[in-house]
Parts: C-alpha cells; structure tokens; sequence
C-alpha cells in the first residue's frame, strides 16, 4: 500500500490525512505540537464563509492601507522593514490588486468554498463530528450605505457560483439575529448568507484526527521537521527531531506540504518557492454572562473587519491583519479593540474579565488562492497557503488533493491546481 507522509497537523493537515486514508493510502502525520490544531487553527474567527470569496489583495486595497497606516487601532498593520520574502510578498500582493486578477482570484475561491461547503457537511453526516457547529448563516453587517451599494455588486459573484446571499435591511437582521437590537441604529443593513456555517475549528480538527487515528493514520506528534531530504527528483525522506532531542530519518513514497506558514522556510534548501507569508490575526474568546444577549447568527462588521463566532457557551472575536514577521505574542494593545467591539455591540454578554487573547498566523499567497497540487518533484505534493480561509476552505482542498493524488480528476473546476 502507498504510504503518504503529512506534513503538519493544523486544519488542512489532518482533513488531508482523512481523504487519503479513505482513499486507501497509508497514511502518516509529522507535528512538531503535543496534538493537532495548536498553532492556526486553534482559535480563528470560526466562520464557514462561503460568501466571502473575494481576496484581500483587491482594487480598493491600497488605498485601504494608505488610509489606516500608522493608525494604532487599524486592522490593518503593514511593518515594511527590509525582510525580502515580505517585499516580494507585498510586490506580488500588489499585482493580485489589479482588477482582472482579482476577479480571477474570487473566482478560483468561490468554486474551491463551494465543494469544500459541501464535504463539510457530508463529512459531519459521515462521522457524527461536534465542534459547536452553527449552521444559521453569516451576516455580513455594514454601517454605509456605500457598503451596500458595494453588496448589491457582489451578489453577481455569488450567484454565479450558486451560492445564496440576500440584501437586509436593518428590521430584517434585527429579526435574523435578534441580539442585534441595540445595535441597530449603527448600522445600515446586512448581507445574509443563510448555507453559511461557524464551528470550532479546533475542536472539528481533534475530532476528526481521533477517527483518523482509529481507522489506522498514524500521528507523530512532538516531532519537529529539521530538513526535507531529496534526490535528483524525488524527496527521500524527512528529517526530524523528538522532544527528547533524538532524531531520525523518516521515509515514505509521496509527501504533502501543510505547513502553514513555516513551508517556505522548509522547502527553499529544496529550490521550491513558495509565495507564503504570515499575516498575523488576534482573536479573543469571551465565556459569556448572558447567553440571551450573544448572538448565534456569525457576524462579519464588514465596516471594522471583525468577525464574531457564538461557539458554544462562549463567543469567539477576531480580525486584525498584521505584517510584521513571525511572532506570535498576543499583546493587550492588540487584542484591545476586539474586546472594545463585543462590549460595544453586545453589552452585558460576555464576561470580559475572563477573555482569553490569542494571535495565529494566516498562511497568506499575495492571492489569497490556496497551493494545491504537484510540487517540483514527483512525489511532493501541496496543500497549503490558505490564508484568511483555511476553516473554510480545508475539507475541499483537502478532497481534491486526493483526487489529483490518485490521478481523478478534481471534483472542482476552474481552479488553477499546481502542477510541478
Ligand atoms: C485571527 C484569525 C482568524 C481567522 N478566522 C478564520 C475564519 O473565520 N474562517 C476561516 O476559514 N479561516 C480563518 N482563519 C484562517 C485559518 O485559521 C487558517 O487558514 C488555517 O488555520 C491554516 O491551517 P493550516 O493547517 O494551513 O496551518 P496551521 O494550523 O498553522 O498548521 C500547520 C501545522 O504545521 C506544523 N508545523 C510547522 N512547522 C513544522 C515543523 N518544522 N515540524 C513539524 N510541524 C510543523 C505546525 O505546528 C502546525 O500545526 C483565521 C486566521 C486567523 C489568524
């Protein structure tokens, strides 16, 4: 049987790891953490959001970070320095602004977000998986009337791809997600996206890597990848390193790259490029005080871009984008405006004296389209660069990686799959 090596255990990791073992690959996972979904994927902003296909590198983008340089609470910060890889990075952000590219872009994430919708669902019918899912849709919330008028622009999008979206008004959100009352003078309508879900994507990701376990992958956890050994062209092996500081040579016939945003660094001994930078996000995770006050509808504040997560007994915050590096301090200041927001919108639900702050780092290509597909040796695979979209986008890229690995042809078309 065809042993197939995983590298990294975040979301698109261990649903990777899933797909091939049912596919019948034998299958091993490589973590540098005690268990899965300890780095990005612990604590995102927990939105299924298949309506928000549209990358961050957009026509408007620029002038966007133009606007909020230098601002302490913008949520967005832009460290220029002189690291290369960002520069390259923010050079190739630029080009994926222009217009034609990121129409191209949506495109490509709108019909990957659609199937990847799909293989949640038939995959949490399949197993049973509890993750504090919501299945009430997305409100994606605006302040401006401009906001809206951009809407009514995007629902052509969406509709393209089949995915359901509708224009509220104000009454109308207030009767979607009633917890939004006092908020109502603020705001100047919704965009509704009712097949839209949220859950815990760290939760979703042990759940299934414990199925994965059970029907024979096999995880390594505490094992931390030193180097990729390779050939001519073919990778021959991994090199690791245990937490008692033994190490090894691990060995199988194919490799798939899901390394977040620590690929790059790995694979250019290798020769292989790959257009990943982290884009740090922070998020706050509130136990709430009165439940009757949360939301359970996902939010987007489109105007603020946050988003906010009813994830059990708590509420999930999130957003911010920072370019800066890899550091992963969640810091008071950061985490500040996020907390200002809940209290703000929702007053009197959450107990903001016991938020738990967080920062992760978004694996982002200047596109924001993922990297799925045949690496520069035949047998390096990837499945990796998901950015802003990784909960999102994981259980379909991981099902058309398997495809393309068993030689299928992939469930999804018109994306632009790597081909070596
Ligand atoms: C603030 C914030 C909010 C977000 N909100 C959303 C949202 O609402 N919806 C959505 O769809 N997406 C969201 N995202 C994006 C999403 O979380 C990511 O795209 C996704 O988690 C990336 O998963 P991954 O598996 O690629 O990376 P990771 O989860 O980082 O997994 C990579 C794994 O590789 C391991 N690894 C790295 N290097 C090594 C090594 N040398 N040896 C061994 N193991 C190694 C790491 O330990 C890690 O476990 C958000 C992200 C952030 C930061």
């Amino acid at each position: 049987m065809m042993h197939v090596m995983v590298l990294g255990a975040g979301v698109t990791g261990v649903t990777a790891a899933w797909y091939l073992r049912s596919a019948g690959y034998a299958v091993s996972v490589i973590e540098r953490q005690p268990g899965p979904a300890l780095e990005t994927s612990f604590a995102n902003g927990g939105q299924i959001s298949i309506s928000h296909p549209e990358p961050w590198s957009s026509p408007s983008a620029p002038l966007i970070a133009l606007r909020w340089l230098g601002r302490e609470d913008a949520p967005l910060r832009l460290h220029l320095g002189t690291d290369p890889a960002r520069w390259r990075w923010i050079l190739g952000f630029l080009r994926e602004c222009l217009p034609h590219r990121h129409r191209r872009n949506a495109d490509a994430i709108a019909a990957l977000a659609v199937h990847s919708g799909n293989c949640l669902r038939a995959l949490r019918a399949q197993l049973g998986l509890e993750y504090d899912q919501q299945q009430r849709g997305i409100l994606h919330l605006f302040r401006a009337a401009a906001e809206m008028q951009q809407a009514r622009h995007k629902l052509g999008l969406l509709s393209r791809h089949g995915i359901r979206a509708q224009l509220c008004d104000v009454d109308q959100c207030v009767a979607l997600e009633p917890a939004l009352r006092g908020f109502a003078s603020t705001l100047a309508g919704a965009l509704y996206a009712p097949d839209d879900e949220s859950g815990n994507a760290n939760r979703f990701t042990g759940a299934l890597a414990e199925q994965a376990r059970a029907a024979g992958v096999k995880f390594h956890y505490d094992t931390r990848i030193s180097a990729i050994r390779h050939g001519d062209a073919r990778i021959s092996g991994v090199d690791v390193t245990y937490a008692d500081e033994t190490t090894e040579t691990l060995r199988a016939d194919a490799y798939v790259v899901c390394l977040g945003s620590h690929g790059p660094t790995l694979l250019a001994p290798l020769g292989e490029r790959l257009p990943i930078y982290p884009v740090k996000g922070y998020s706050v995770t509130v136990p709430l005080h009165d439940p009757a006050l949360a939301p359970s509808v996902s939010l987007t504040d489109e105007s603020r871009r946050i988003v906010c997560s009813r994830l059990g007994n708590e509420l999930r915050i999130a957003g911010t984008a920072e370019i800066r590096g890899y550091d992963v301090g969640a810091s008071a200041a950061r985490c500040a405006p996020l907390l200002k927001w809940l209290d703000a919108v929702f007053p009197g639900a959450a107990d903001l004296d016991r938020a738990r702050p967080w920062a992760g780092l978004r694996p982002c290509t200047p596109s924001n389209v993922p990297i799925i597909g045949r690496g520069g040796y035949t047998n390096l695979w990837y499945n990796t660069g998901h950015g802003s979209l990784g909960w999102t986008l994981a259980c379909g890229s991981a099902q058309v990686l398997t495809d393309l690995i068993t030689g299928a042809h992939p469930a999804v078309d018109g994306f632009p799959f790597r081909r070596g």
